[in-house]
């Protein structure tokens, strides 16, 4: 069993510890990143082969070097896993892989973290293990008897297995637009069941565009001043979801009632077969590492102040959406919580100080 002690140990090893790592680098602590995975490449490993981005390439890079491909061009999943390989390499950033940090606690003033390879100390953490790893999928009433096949858009991977299929694609977001246009090619018929209508934006408006309102409201949010940015639905009009519109296949309607035996049963009491569900419902952060510190609510969230834990001192969150800084949760917006992350921890460990 391995034993190692470090200034500060980084949970995770996407795109968030990876800009984490960038700049702990410039700091003169020993640090090392923790992941779970065999290869580089965070969650994006796990999505569908198909997924484009919503943010073109120049809007899609950590901090450093840019993903290729400029201002017009949407990455795959593919180009983001090669883009990650080479900013790990080109930082040549300390990540020791296949390792899952179980717990995490505290000893005589120091972190002790029980990993599949044994137990790792370390005087500060910054846990970045990410958003979207616990797939959630709501309740509907009657979901053990549907003798049909239920997935997540977590494991979707390809169109291949519903093929000629009568398929239900749940949920209004990103995610549900996308695979409904892949999996709306090959189906027998797809329904789109979303809890509100779904929100589109306007074609021009770019993943860019939403990240410079998110930055304007939080640069205005510093100031003490108000800014209210244009009002935008969710939907970025990504080349595959274009041509669906086009196809048509974009006709929402509200949820059903309860499942069925052959299918679903809608709110107006009639019942229709479905071979397949697919649920593009979300997920929730990937915190059970920390649940040992008695720090995660009932929400599934840690308290914070920034990326800083509020309930204890030496640990900080990086990557997990609005609660852990603006843009957070995006490969563009992570750089900034990173930024301030490694700067803090550098203060607190370097001059002890408390935020
Ligand atoms: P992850 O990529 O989830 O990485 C976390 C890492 O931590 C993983 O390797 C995991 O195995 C590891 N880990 C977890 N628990 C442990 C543990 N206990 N011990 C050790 N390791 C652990 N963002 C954009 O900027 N543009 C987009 O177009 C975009 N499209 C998206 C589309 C979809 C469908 C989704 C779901 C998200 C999208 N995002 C997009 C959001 C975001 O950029 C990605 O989800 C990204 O993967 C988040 O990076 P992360 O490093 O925070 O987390």
């Amino acid at each position: 069993m391995k034993q190692s002690t470090k200034d500060v140990i980084v949970i995770g090893g996407g795109q968030s510890a990876l800009a984490v790592g960038y700049y702990l680098r410039k700091t003169n602590l020993d640090y090392v990143i923790l992941d779970q995975q065999k290869r580089t490449g965070g969650n994006w490993l796990h999505y569908w082969e198909s997924l484009r981005l919503f943010s073109p390439a120049q809007w899609s890079s950590l901090p450093g070097i840019l993903m290729p491909g400029g201002s017009d061009y949407y990455p795959s999943r593919d180009d983001t896993i090669r883009y990650l390989e080479a900013y790990e390499t080109r930082y040549q950033l300390p990540i020791e892989r296949s390792v899952t940090v179980e717990t995490v606690r505290q000893r005589e003033g120091k972190f002790v973290l029980a990993t599949s390879r044994g137990e790792y100390r370390s005087r500060a953490i910054i846990s970045a293990t990410g958003s979207f790893q616990k797939p959630y999928i709501p309740p509907f009433p009657g979901q053990a008897n549907f003798q049909g096949s239920t997935i997540h858009s977590a494991d979707y991977r390809t169109s291949e297995p519903f093929q000629d299929k009568r398929v239900l694609v749940v949920g209004e977001g990103n995610s549900g637009a996308q695979i409904l246009a892949e999996v709306s090619q090959v189906a027998q018929a797809t329904t789109w069941v979303t809890l509100n209508e779904p929100q589109f934006l306007p074609d021009d408006v770019t993943g860019r565009d939403l990240f410079d309102y998110a930055s304007a409201t939080y640069q205005a949010r510093k100031q003490g001043k108000t800014y209210t940015p244009p009002s935008l639905g969710n939907i970025v009009m990504v080349p595959s979801v274009r041509q669906a519109r086009q196809r048509g296949v974009y006709q929402a309607v509200r949820p059903f009632a309860e499942f069925t035996s052959l299918g679903v049963r809608w709110s107006d009491g009639r019942e229709e077969t479905v071979d397949a569900v697919i649920f593009c419902t979300g997920f929730h952060p990937a915190l059970d590492h920390l649940n040992s510190l008695g720090i995660v609510e009932s929400n599934g969230k840690v308290a914070t102040q920034g990326t800083k834990a509020e309930k204890i001192d030496g640990l900080w969150l990086v990557g997990y959406g609005s609660w852990t800084g603006f843009a957070s949760a995006t490969l563009i917006g992570v750089g900034r919580s990173a930024k301030q992350t490694a700067s803090e921890v550098s203060a607190y460990l370097n001059n002890g100080l408390r935020y």
